[in-house]
């Protein structure tokens, strides 16, 4: 059984739904690599309820990705079940997992996963194509997708045009833009700097404390954690900690003790210039700054 300290129950909004909007029950994943099998999930039970933020934590190999790959509709238990929203997916087809994932899920990975050769407004109206949207709605929903992470202005950028966060955010609005009951980000803040991680998990906590939305969130980092409001805990394919986390950091809070970015420019500029009077050399040419 696993641990519970504090109520995680708590931290979810009260009285909203009696229905759990994810429910694992004795769910184990093996994989047949023919000679061996590999046991990578040993009967994890759990609950989600609607409008909870919770951050899947544990070392590497713990069974983190291959319970996302389940809750994504990606994979399929080898034993147990998965009621998505009330609905038993642990039997439904390929085909059957695919429409939910399009209705009910949205991703967001490390990597970002845009396509390149394709703008901002593009990316974010791709899963409304999948979804059979007419065009104008389409694009009516990829602009008011981009408008709620703050990028209106830039639609008709691409990925290479845009900072690492401006293109999580793209990748969030992307996610978004179908109106998924779930969001399942995948290390989101993997590949982001402390402050733009930061920034992340503010719009990740606005869409959670304004609009209800439900976040499952895998990240190896404590300190991205506490923006959660709810940590499950792997070990060895095992759920070990279910707990509601206390002193919940607010991102916007802690972005006002950060240095902005400008800031952080002219920090460095004048350890760069300290640096050069100290060696007599001109400073190392910096390569250009985003927009
Ligand atoms: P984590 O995301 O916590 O690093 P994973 O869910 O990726 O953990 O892996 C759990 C276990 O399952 C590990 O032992 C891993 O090697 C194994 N595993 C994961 N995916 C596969 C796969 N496709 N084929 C075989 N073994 C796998």
């Amino acid at each position: 059984m696993p641990e519970h300290t504090g109520s995680a129950k708590e931290a979810a909004p009260a009285g909203k739904s009696t229905t759990a909007l994810i429910r694992l029950e004795h769910v184990h994943k093996v994989y047949d690599l023919g000679e061996v099998q590999v046991q990578a999930l040993r009967g994890v039970s759990l609950e989600i309820w609607p409008g909870e933020f919770v951050a899947v934590m544990g070392p590497s190999g713990s069974g983190k990705s291959t319970v996302m790959n389940i809750l994504g509709c990606l994979d399929r238990p080898t034993k147990g079940q998965y009621f998505l929203d009330g609905l038993d997916v642990s039997a439904m087809s390929k085909t059957e997992l695919a429409q939910i994932r399009n209705r009910k899920l949205g991703f967001v990975f490390q990597q970002f996963n845009l396509l390149s050769r394709t703008s901002a407004l593009e990316n974010v109206e791709l899963p409304t194509v999948y979804a059979g949207l007419p065009p104008e709605e389409r694009t009516r929903r990829a602009m008011e997708s981009l408008a709620r992470v703050g990028l209106s202005d830039r639609a008709g950028h691409y990925p290479s045009q845009l900072s690492g966060g401006q293109q999580q955010r793209v990748a969030i609005a992307r996610a978004l833009v179908n109106r998924p009951a779930i969001l399942l980000a995948d290390e989101p803040t993997g590949n982001l700097d402390s402050r733009t991680s930061v920034e992340i998990m503010e719009i990740l906590q606005q869409l959670n404390d304004e609009q209800g939305l439900t976040i499952v969130m895998v990240t190896h980092e404590h300190d991205i954690a506490q923006f959660a409001r709810r940590t499950l805990e792997f070990r060895d394919g095992r759920l070990r900690r279910d707990v509601g986390v206390q002193d919940r950091l607010s991102a916007t809070a802690v972005l006002q003790t950060l240095p902005s970015l400008e800031e952080q420019d002219a920090a460095d500029a004048d350890a760069e210039a300290e640096q050069a009077d100290q060696s007599g050399g001109a400073p190392e040419p910096k390569a250009p700054a985003y927009e």
